[in-house]
This record gives C-alpha cells, structure tokens and sequence, in this order.
C-alpha cells in the first residue's frame, strides 16, 4: 500500500500552515457517509502514485510549503508511514496526522518519537453506537484509547495541537448522541462539528441530510459543557 494521490497546496487542511495533502488508501471502516471509496474498497481503489514520486515532489516544494497532511482512508495502516513522515521531516515539515483512531499502537509509537505535531481524529459517534454509524463491529476500546492517548501527549508538551471532528449526519446521529460524544473527550482543545455534504458517492438518495441549523446549534450547546472550543464547519440551514 502506498499513497494515491497529493493535493499540492491547501491552506485549510493544516491549521497555521501551507501545506500539502497526502492521500493513502485502506480503512478498517466502511462509514455509511463516506466520501472516499476509491480509497476504502479494494474494489474501487485508485491507481497508486509511488512513493518515490510523492518523494521527489515534496523535496522541490521545501522553502514554499511547510506542512503536510496526511490523510485517507486510514494512514495509520499505511505499512511506510513511519518513514515517510521521518523522512519528510527531514526535510523541514511539520506533520499533521487525520485519523480514526482505530490503530492507537501506531500513533502512541509516532507521539512517543515526536514525530506529529497536530492530529485530527474522527469521533463518528459515542462509543456505544460506533457500529452502527462505521458500517462494522469494532473493539471500540481502542478508539478510547487513542482519544487518551492524543489527550496525554497534548497535555505533556509531546503533541502541539490537535482536534477531534464529527460528521453531523442524519439519521445517524441525532442531538441526543452530543452527551455520549461530550462525556468522551472532555478536555480536548478543539472540536470540529462538520455538517455532512452531500457528494456524487452519497447523499439524500442514499437518505442522508445535514442537521439543520438549530440541530448543530443544540448539539454544539452540549458539547461546550465539556469543551472550550466548539466550532461550526459547513453550511447550515433552517
Ligand atoms: S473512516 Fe473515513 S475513510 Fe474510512 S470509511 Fe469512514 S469516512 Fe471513509
């Protein structure tokens, strides 16, 4: 498995950087919502682009990007992560990770080596519902255990940033999911409600919609008992 794909600049994917984004594909989830099946379904995958391409790209960009997200599918399955990131480091940038927090070995491994300095992670749902939303039964332990892990390493000076995200998406998440997903990661500096979008994969056909205004601002309410920075993405309407 490598990467697939290499947007060349964003200036919103990596807080406080200009960066690019790094596509790998592979995901133990299978999310009813999900935008990115070319880089989930084996059957659908996109071509690879080799890792040496990705390489030699990232070198000529070194003085005019200073970051780079790495993203998916799921990067943590990525058998050359580890190397990719020491080696791009090497070349002066600052990593964001995305993740879903399923493979909490690795990111404890890649924190304990510093070698991240701001990561994203989905919260699809409160741990008791996960199944349902991802489309797969799950040791959902694991996902605590990277939300901990991500919380430690933030509090110790290992980790400079990081944020989890929900997708707000009905019918699968309602208002009455917010006190699940509050009571989980307290303490996190910033959290992301993203309203689902609809895409060419899925959408109301499929019979899902975005919460309406109202719905993210009781959610949002809810969360912020637990939660300094709870911040608004999309569009929303009445
Ligand atoms: S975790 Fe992300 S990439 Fe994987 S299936 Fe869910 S939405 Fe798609």
């Amino acid at each position: 498995m490598s990467c697939v794909a290499i947007q060349k600049m964003t200036l919103i994917d990596f807080p406080r950087h200009v960066a690019a984004t790094v596509f790998t594909r592979g995901c133990p989830f299978r999310c009813f919502y999900c935008h990115n099946p070319e880089l989930v379904l084996p059957e659908q995958y996109a071509p690879e682009i080799s890792y040496e391409t990705v390489i030699a790209f990232l070198h000529k960009r070194v003085g005019m990007l200073d970051g780079i997200c790495i993203t998916g599918g799921e990067p943590t399955m990525w058998s050359e992560l580890e190397s990719f990131i020491k080696t791009v480091r090497g070349m002066g940038y600052a990593i964001k990770l995305d993740t879903n927090g399923y493979f909490p070995d690795i990111v404890s491994s890649l924190l304990a080596q510093k070698l991240i300095d701001y990561v994203a992670m989905d919260i699809k749902a409160p741990l008791n519902r996960y199944s349902e939303i991802i489309g797969v039964s799950i040791d959902t332990s694991r996902i605590a255990r990277s939300i901990e892990l991500l919380q430690a390493a933030y509090v110790s000076g290992i980790l400079a940033d990081y944020e989890f995200r929900t997708t707000l998406v009905k019918p699968l998440l309602s208002v009455d999911d917010a006190a699940g997903i509050r009571d989980l990661v307290s303490g996190v500096p910033h959290y992301y409600l993203q309203n689902f979008v609809e895409s060419k994969h899925v959408g109301s056909v499929n019979g899902f919609e975005p919460f309406t205004a109202l719905e993210a601002k009781q959610f949002s309410t809810i969360m912020q008992e637990r939660v300094a920075d709870v911040v608004l993405r999309g569009s929303f309407l009445n």
